[in-house]
């Protein structure tokens, strides 16, 4: 087991456009293996290659079913250059990311999208999503283009910071969060 180290919203790599992977090999295979490994140990449920420094178009998923709506089922994905090729409909609701550590807001993004992608041996996927499921896919692909949730927060008074008990980091004030806006 590999664990990476998760960037923070203060290093400007988490703010570069990330490239198209055009090699899907065993290392392409194994980058996924270990972002899966490191999301896990951080209790997040999306990851973005940027995010652990690698400026290439990959994202993980790990939705368990509790976590949506009723009826939904474990979603778990990893797409190579995924891409938004239709979306309807809107949704507001919370959001977190493991480069903004303790800190959630209020986002605005589409109810339902369909992506399209490749997966780690460069066949081409196709998937359609809705609620948490499209949303988090959404926060995911906005990290290949250098967005952070911070920067599309519906109103800056929705960011608040949730103390860990073991998290002794002083508190980044709200306003340097949404700066970039
Ligand atoms: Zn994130």
């Amino acid at each position: 087991m590999a664990l990476l180290t998760i960037l923070t919203d203060d290093n400007p790599r988490l703010r570069l456009k990330s490239q198209k992977v055009t090699k899907f090999d065993k290392d392409l295979r194994t980058l996924a293996k270990n972002m899966f490994e490191s999301m896990e140990n951080a209790n997040g449920i999306g990851l973005a290659a940027p995010q652990v420094g690698v400026l290439q178009r990959l994202i993980v998923i790990d939705i368990p079913e509790d976590m949506d709506y009723e009826g939904s089922e474990h979603f778990h994905i990893v797409m190579v250059n995924p891409e938004i090729v239709k979306c309807s409909g809107e949704q507001i609701g919370e959001e977190g990311c493991l480069s903004v550590p303790g800190w959630y807001g209020d986002v605005k993004r589409y109810e339902d999208v369909t992506v399209k992608g490749q997966d780690l041996y460069g066949k081409p996927v196709k998937i359609k999503a809705s609620g948490l499921n499209a949303r988090c896919l959404q926060h995911e692909i906005d990290h290949l283009d250098g967005i952070l949730f911070t920067d599309k927060v519906v109103d800056a008074a929705t960011l608040h910071r949730v103390q860990m008990a073991a998290d002794k980091t002083p508190a980044t004030p709200a306003k340097e969060l949404v700066k970039s806006r």
